[in-house]
Formats: structure tokens, sequence, C-alpha cells
């Protein structure tokens, strides 16, 4: 799939298609898109500007070149560098003008999609994945309706304890709890990959730099409740939990600019008390979680250690004093797991 001798293949079948030679630009596109320009560019494209500058999975050069000597006669060869195109393997040349001028805009347009993948691939690679994760869902128009099943628990007049929402799309949601560990490669590496966070922070752990969650507010993450003081809620009294809790609403409100709608308790441990206290000063939905991950590892709460569509991940805002690695590590980790189980990471809060 990713590999140089699929553009080979798709450019062979390209040239047999010579009675639309737009499609077969698409088709080398969409291929060196598939391919992540391991190659294609080169093979494809020899005469470009773009082509290899500065690709570390394709020294353009050298292969290109021969690629291109290899193929038809001469001429031709020539004629495509020309006009800076794709080149036809045994095809004659004999383009109507305008024909001609669609092929370069068609080239340009294939030029700037290589130019965009390979950026998206250098990101990648800076932060050590092959490629990058598949982009976040736009938000739906509808958010998902809430009935009792497994993964939600509700309670008339009380907010909605939530577990894993539901939904048929391959999607899950990545939740990062407490705030200690205020880590600037993290909330760098999660915009980058275009990864959507929701967290929930504790005031204890985030006074220190509020600015931090700003920072991951401004780039379109979420910042809601974890409380005052990261207490265990269920052995306090209804107005020790409602300080807890509220107090916090409206510390984030002043801090980071927006009231939270989502609240989670510390260590998952509520009782009535603590969704109506919720409740009373704003809270729309508790969201817990169904694995919890890790730098090494992902913690699954079924037998069947797999994900579910509208599962949510716990994490925490940790470093390596207790982590076998860093929270860029900890991103990789959850990333490279989700990926390869066919999921898509999307937005929490877009969905409760
Ligand atoms: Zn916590």
């Amino acid at each position: 799939m990713d590999t140089p001798s699929d553009c080979r293949i798709n450019g062979g079948l390209r040239g047999s298609q010579r009675s639309d030679r737009r499609a077969g630009s698409g088709l080398v596109a969409a291929v060196c898109l598939a391919a992540a320009v391991a190659g294609c560019a080169a093979q494809g494209r020899t005469g470009g500007p773009s082509s290899g500058a500065g690709v570390s999975a394709a020294p353009a050069g050298a292969d290109g070149r021969s690629q291109k000597q290899q193929g038809g006669p001469p001429s031709e060869a020539g004629a495509a560098a020309d006009r800076g195109g794709p080149r036809p393997p045994a095809v004659p040349l004999a383009l109507p003008g305008l024909a001609r001028a669609e092929e370069e805009s068609s080239g340009e347009a294939v030029a700037r999609q290589e130019a965009a993948v390979r950026a998206g691939l250098e990101t990648a690679h800076r932060w050590g994945l092959e490629q990058l994760p598949p982009r976040a869902p736009q938000r739906p128009l509808v958010k998902p309706e809430l009935r009792p099943a497994q993964g939600v628990k509700l309670q008339e007049g009380l907010p909605p304890v939530v577990y894993r929402v539901p939904t048929d799309e391959k999607i899950v949601f990545l939740t990062v709890d407490d705030g200690a560990e205020k880590d600037p490669d993290f909330s760098r590496m999660a915009d980058e990959l275009g990864v959507p966070l929701s967290t929930f922070v504790a005031d204890y752990l985030a006074r220190s730099d509020y600015g931090y969650f700003r920072g991951l507010a401004a780039q379109g993450d979420a910042v809601n409740n974890h409380t005052i003081n990261h207490r265990n809620l269920k052995v306090l009294d209804y107005a020790t939990q409602r300080d807890e809790i509220c107090r916090q609403q409206d510390q984030l409100e002043q801090q980071i600019g927006a009231r939270p709608r989502l609240f989670r308790p510390p260590y998952g441990e509520y009782n009535d008390d603590t969704l109506r206290a919720a409740a009373s000063c704003g809270i729309e939905a508790v969201p817990l979680w169904n694995e919890e991950a890790f730098p090494d590892r992902v913690e699954y709460r079924y037998d069947d250690q797999r994900l579910h569509p509208g599962d949510i991940i716990l994490t925490h805002f940790r470093g390596t004093d207790l982590w076998k690695g860093t929270m860029p590590d900890l991103l990789r980790k959850v990333v490279n797991e989700v990926t390869a189980q066919g999921f898509t990471l999307a937005r929490l809060d877009d969905y409760l």
C-alpha cells in the first residue's frame, strides 16, 4: 500500500487510460496520497519543482530520473518534462492547447496535494508516528440521544453518567485529567496531529499555571471540571460536594473564559448528592471512562480488550516522575492503538 511499487503499477494503468488524462492525473494524485509520497512524486513528476525536495522518505533525484529515463520514447519523456506534468509512458502526445492547459493546472493541484501530504508526513515523523492519525470528524449537528443502555446511566432530573457515547461511528474520545504535568510538547503534539482533547482539571493542581489550560482551550480543546481539591466526593456531605464542584465552575469560568458543561468526579466516585450538586451549578453530563491509557499500555474495562464506538478513554497530565514515559509517549501510544483498531479520535464535548 505504501510502497513506491504501487505508484509504478498505477502509473502504468494511467498510461493505458489515455482517453481521460485528467482522470489519470487524479489517479496518480490519489495513489501518491495513499502511498504517502514514498517515492511516488519522484516517479510521477520528475520535472516538478517540489519533487522530492525535503522528503526524507523519498530521496528525489536519482530514482525519479532513472524511472523517467526507463519509460517510452525519449521524445515523450522530454515533452512531459517540458510540461512539468506526469509522464505518460508510450502514449502519443497530441493534446490540443486547452487540454494541455488543463493538465498544467491539474499538475499544480497534484503538486499542492503532494506538498500537503509531505508536510503531514513530516509532522507525523517529528512526533514519532508513521503517519498522521485520521482527521477528527466534523462536529455533529445533533448530539446523540442518551438512553438507558450499556455505557449510559440516567436518573430523572440528574445529569447523565456516561462511559460510552451511543454512536455507530468508529470514534472514541481522549480525556485528560487532573493537571499536574503541564507539558508544552504534549499540547503542541495534540495540536499538530489534530487530536482533540477534553480535559478535566482540578484547581489545586492547575492553579500554578492556568495559562497552560488557556492555551489548550485556544487550540480548541475543552477544559472541564474535576473539582477544587480532588477529594473522594462520595464520603462528603452535599454542601461540601457542592463547594468542591461549583467553586471550580466559577474558577474555570474566570480562568478559561467559559463555564464547563462537563464534570468528572475524582476517582470516578460519586453518589446522587454529587449529581445533584453538579446540576445545581450548570453541569449537563458526567463522563467517566471505559479505558485508561498510559505511555506503555492501554487498560480496557471489558474482557474483549477492544475499543468500542463511543468509548471514552481516560488518561492524566502526568510526567516521568510517575510514568514510564512522557506525555508525548502517552499520546503516541493512544494514537497508534486507536488507529490500529480502525478508530478516529473525536472531541467528547461535541457529542455530550
Ligand atoms: Zn483525577
